[in-house]
């Protein structure tokens, strides 16, 4: 008899083997794995239960009895990550594994060591069957430690899958309830073993076990579920161009895709579960507290990403926080390409017309309220027509930035200059009065006759003239900036008329 429950017992075991092999080379989902070495203990436990029936000496059950607690030191905990990994969609952190595993390996360790302390079985007593022997167990205080464990398990299996099943549809009921299925049925027949009822004395967790194994296999793959559900998810997740970081309610990491990765090169699989703000970049993001917030990526190219902060709700608790990341480098490009062309000269790299005007405008506002003097040079290349027409337009153009080139050596870092149309610039010179703007004009003046333009061996000299113009500014007098570009176009004027390569008031 005995022998033909041992040859059912490796017949389930060897169908568990099969089933951790099939499904850890068949499915390489993280749940999956999980599940497949859920099989293996499983099978450990199983396999050894048949070799303890068969055992003819008191030293081979114990020994047996040993190998059993390895696959359920597999089998409880694993079931309980699987769990978890079933219902929160995220792989437990390090912290979780811990603590499901604390009582296994000591009821792993109490149970192998067992003959010195009978804490685990205060006694192992053989008994005769029909010619065969088989352990009679007498149970210590951490036995009921185990039971506690174990029913504990299968109990928050059920919890979670009766909420899962409560909360789902379709396909994922049927799914959870055969799971609920495969945990209740084990559960209720085991206590008829603990209760003394069972034939034999036979332990029936073994056999029922395989209930459990049925139930979960049709609920994984008849169904496909977790694999389909996953690959759903994982499709989803990962499909669109735009980066998702979603975090827990303590900004730990849960899930991030592979736009997200390509954002942050930090993500990586190793920091699922970690905060957040321990990470330069993480901090950076969370600090931000709007939804729509911009941030730029990388030193030397910058990237730069629009991102939509959603934070996570079921019923009014707040269940964690979503990012959503979009690049707009190419639309940042684009403005600040635009707002170059709205504010500097093509040819040269100084403001152009419009800016300086505006420019000149708020130096006119902000010394309405100190008082001072403003004034305004107006530069225009001398005969510039004869140098285009003697060597070209590109040699003009030149000509031009090396005329801006030797104003800008002789301005000060708060004057402000710009191309005000063709070959002639103006350069603003705030808290100038008239006598120092025409020192400074004669030095523009003086510095670009010394400069010298080289083209094809050849010398090219240049020459300007410099109308200065200066306004004294205080909070009662209106002052009229194109009166005032009016008197340095005209004083620019007068040195062309008195000779040019001068300056003029
Ligand atoms: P004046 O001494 O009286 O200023 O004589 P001018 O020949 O310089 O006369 P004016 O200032 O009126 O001539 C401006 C010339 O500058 C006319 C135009 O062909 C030339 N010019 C305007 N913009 C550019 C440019 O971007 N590049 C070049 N090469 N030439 C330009
Ligand atoms: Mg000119």
């Amino acid at each position: 008899m005995l022998t033909g429950f041992s040859i059912v017992l490796f017949g389930i075991g060897i169908a568990n083997v099969l089933l951790a092999i099939f499904t850890l080379f068949r499915h390489k989902t993280s749940i999956l794995n999980i599940f497949s070495l859920v099989c293996l203990g499983i099978a450990i436990y199983v396999i050894g239960y048949g070799f303890e029936l068969r055992s003819e000496t008191i030293e081979e059950i114990k020994f047996f009895l040993k190998t059993e607690y390895f696959g359920l030191f597999l089998m409880f905990p694993l079931w309980l990550l699987f769990i978890y990994e079933f219902y929160f969609n995220q792989a437990p952190s390090i912290k979780i594994n811990i603590i499901v595993f604390i009582i296994p390996l000591l009821t792993l360790f109490f149970n192998v060591t067992n003959d010195f302390h009978h804490l685990f079985y205060t006694d192992i007593k053989a008994v005769q069957y029909e010619g065969f022997i088989t352990a009679h167990l007498i149970k210590g205080p951490w036995y009921y430690v185990h039971i506690i464990y174990s029913y504990a398990t299968l109990l928050i299996g059920v919890i979670f899958f009766l909420k899962a099943w409560y909360n789902s549809f379709n396909i994922r009921r049927i799914q959870s309830m055969l799971i609920i299925w495969g945990s209740i049925i084990p559960g209720i027949i085991e206590i008829f073993y603990l209760i003394g009822l069972s034939p034999y004395g036979l332990d029936l967790l073994p056999f029922s076990i395989s209930i459990m194994a049925i139930c979960y296999y049709i609920a994984l793959f008849r169904y496909d579920f977790l694999e389909l559900h996953e690959m759903i998810q994982d499709v989803i997740f990962n499909e669109p161009s735009e980066g998702i970081i979603v975090l827990d309610r303590q900004n730990r990491l849960i899930r991030f895709n592979k736009a997200a990765q390509k954002v942050y090169d930090f993500l990586n699989f190793k920091i699922v579960g970690k905060d957040l703000i321990k990470f330069t970049q993480g901090k950076e993001l969370i600090d931000h507290k709007e939804n729509i917030f911009e941030i730029a990526v990388g030193e030397d190219v910058p990237r730069y990403y629009e991102i939509r902060f959603t934070e996570m709700k079921s019923k009014n608790s707040i269940l964690g926080s979503a990012y959503l990341m979009k690049e707009i480098t190419q639309q940042k490009e684009m403005i600040q390409q635009l707002g170059n062309l709205a504010n500097y000269d093509s040819l040269t790299p100084i403001y152009n017309r419009r800016r300086l005007v505006e420019e000149a405008e708020k130096e006119i506002l902000r010394l309405k309220r100190y008082s001072g003097c403003f004034s305004i040079l107006m530069i225009d290349i001398d005969n510039f027509k004869e140098i285009n027409d003697e060597y070209g337009h590109l040699v003009g153009d030149e000509i031009i930035k090396s005329v801006v080139r030797g104003c800008q050596e002789r301005i000060r870092r708060t004057d402000i200059i710009g191309r005000y149309g063709g070959d002639e610039f103006s350069i603003l010179l705030p808290n100038t009065d008239n006598e120092n703007a025409q020192i400074i004009a004669e030095e523009i003046c003086r510095h670009i006759d010394d400069m010298e333009v080289i083209h094809l061996n050849q010398t090219i000299k240049a020459t300007v003239s410099i109308g200065v113009a200066t306004a004294a500014i205080n909070s009662d007098k209106e002052i009229d900036l194109t009166e005032l570009l009016k008197q340095a176009d005209q004083a620019l004027y007068k040195a062309k008329n008195n000779g040019r390569n001068r300056i003029s008031t």
